[in-house]
C-alpha cells in the first residue's frame, strides 16, 4: 500500500503567500549577537509575536477564509479557541466580510475575549458565543451551530490552508535571509511546523527541520517515536498554545516525513527566555512563542544536535501574554 499524499504541498505555501500580500505583516527578522555567542550559532530570529493580532495564527485563518466559496461566505465561519486561533479567525472575517462565531470556554482571559469582541464589533452575524467548560460539551454546541447556520468550521492546525498559511512564515524567513542549516519551530497540535517544514525542505532540501515542545507535552515527540499518534492528558505548562493532547491526523505525516526530531524545553527555561527577549531584543514574548528560542539558548538540550557554526532560523512565534502574568514571570 502506497503511503497517502501529504496533505499539503510547496505549492499550497506558495498560493498562500499570494493571498497573504498586502494582508499579513512580512514580520522583522531579529538578529542578537548576545544569542549567538551563547548559542554558538547564527540565529535568525523570525519576529511573529509583531505579526496581526499578535501571532502566525493570522496567516493561517486569512488563508482559509480567503478561500471561502461565496456560500461558505455568508453563512460564515465558526471557531472554538481561547487562544490566538480566536482571534486570527476574527480578524480574517472582519477584512473578508464574513461572519464569524467564535465558541470559548467563559473563563478564557478576559483581554482575549475582549479582543476577539473587537475585531468582530458591529459585523452583523459575528459573535462570541461562551461555554461552560465543566458542563457544556464544546463539540456540541459548534456541531450545533454549524448545522443550524451552515457556517464552516476552521480548526486551529488540522486543516490544510491553516497548515499552508503557517508556512509562508519560513517562507517569508528563508527568503530574506536565505540558506539555513536549520529552522526550529514549535510544535502545539503542528500546523505551524508542517507548513514550515513542507516549504522549507523544498527551498533548502538539506535544512534541519526541528521540533520544540513544552517538556510537559511531548505528544508529537512520542509520536514520532512511536511511529503513530499518541495522545496525553492536557499538559500542564506556562506554555497554553502548545497544550494540544496530540497532533492532528493531517499534520502528523507531514512532521514523520519532514521534521527530523522534537526535542523539550522545561517552564523555567522559557521563562528565561522570556527575560531575554524583554531585556535584550525589547520583544514582548508569550511563552508558548519562546518555545523554539528556548532551545537555541540552550545548546546542550538532550537530543538537540551540534549547531555550532551553522545558521539556524527560529520561528517566534507569538506575543500574546497578559500584562500583569508577564511581569509576574519576569520577576521570578
Ligand atoms: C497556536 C500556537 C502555537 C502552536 O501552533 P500549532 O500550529 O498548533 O503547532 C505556538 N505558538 C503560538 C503563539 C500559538 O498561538
Amino acid at each position: 500500500m502506497s503511503p497517502s499524499p501529504l496533505a499539503i504541498q510547496p505549492a499550497d505555501v506558495l498560493a498562500a503567500a499570494q493571498r497573504l500580500r498586502g494582508v499579513a505583516h512580512r514580520t522583522p527578522v531579529l538578529r542578537s549577537r548576545t544569542a549567538d555567542a551563547r548559542s554558538g550559532a547564527t540565529l535568525f530570529f523570525k519576529a511573529e509575536n509583531q505579526q496581526r493580532m499578535g501571532a502566525f495564527k493570522f496567516r493561517g485563518g486569512y488563508n482559509a477564509l480567503a478561500q471561502f466559496t461565496p456560500e461558505q461566505r455568508r453563512a460564515g465561519a465558526l471557531a472554538f479557541s481561547s487562544g490566538n486561533h480566536a482571534q486570527a479567525v476574527a480578524l480574517a472575517g472582519r477584512l473578508l466580510d464574513i461572519p464569524t462565531v467564535i465558541v470559548m470556554p467563559h473563563d478564557a482571559p478576559a483581554a482575549k475575549l475582549a479582543a476577539t469582541r473587537e475585531y468582530q464589533a458591529g459585523q452583523a452575524g459575528s459573535e462570541v458565543v461562551l461555554y461552560d467548560r465543566y458542563t457544556e460539551d464544546r463539540d456540541a454546541i459548534g456541531q450545533r451551530l454549524a448545522t443550524e447556520r451552515g457556517m464552516t468550521l476552521i480548526p486551529p492546525f488540522d486543516h490544510p490552508h491553516v497548515m499552508a498559511g503557517q508556512g509562508t512564515a519560513a517562507l517569508e524567513l528563508i527568503d530574506e535571509v536565505g540558506a539555513l542549516d536549520a529552522l526550529l519551530v514549535c510544535v502545539g497540535g503542528g500546523g505551524l511546523i508542517s507548513g514550515c517544514a513542507t516549504i522549507a525542505k523544498a527551498m533548502l532540501p538539506d535544512v534541519r527541520v526541528i521540533g520544540v515542545e513544552p517538556e510537559a507535552g511531548n505528544d508529537t515527540q512520542l509520536s514520532l517515536a512511536r511511529g503513530e499518534i499518541v495522545t496525553i492528558p492536557v499538559p500542564r505548562t506556562i506554555a497554553d498554545g502548545a497544550m494540544s493532547p496530540a497532533s492532528g491526523q493531517l499534520t502528523f505525516p507531514v512532521i514523520q516525513a519532514l521534521v527530523e526530531r522534537i526535542v523539550t524545553v522545561s517552564d523555567a527555561q522559557l521563562v528565561e527566555t522570556m527575560r531575554f527577549f524583554a531585556e535584550r531584543l525589547k520583544q514582548v514574548v508569550e511563552p508558548t512563542g519562546c518555545l523554539a528560542a528556548a532551545a537555541a539558548l540552550n545548546p546542550g538540550l538532550a537530543g538537540l544536535p551540534d549547531l555550532r557554526g551553522a545558521r539556524v532560523g527560529v520561528i517566534v512565534s507569538g506575543g500574546n501574554v497578559d500584562l500583569p502574568r508577564f511581569a509576574e514571570y519576569l520577576a521570578r
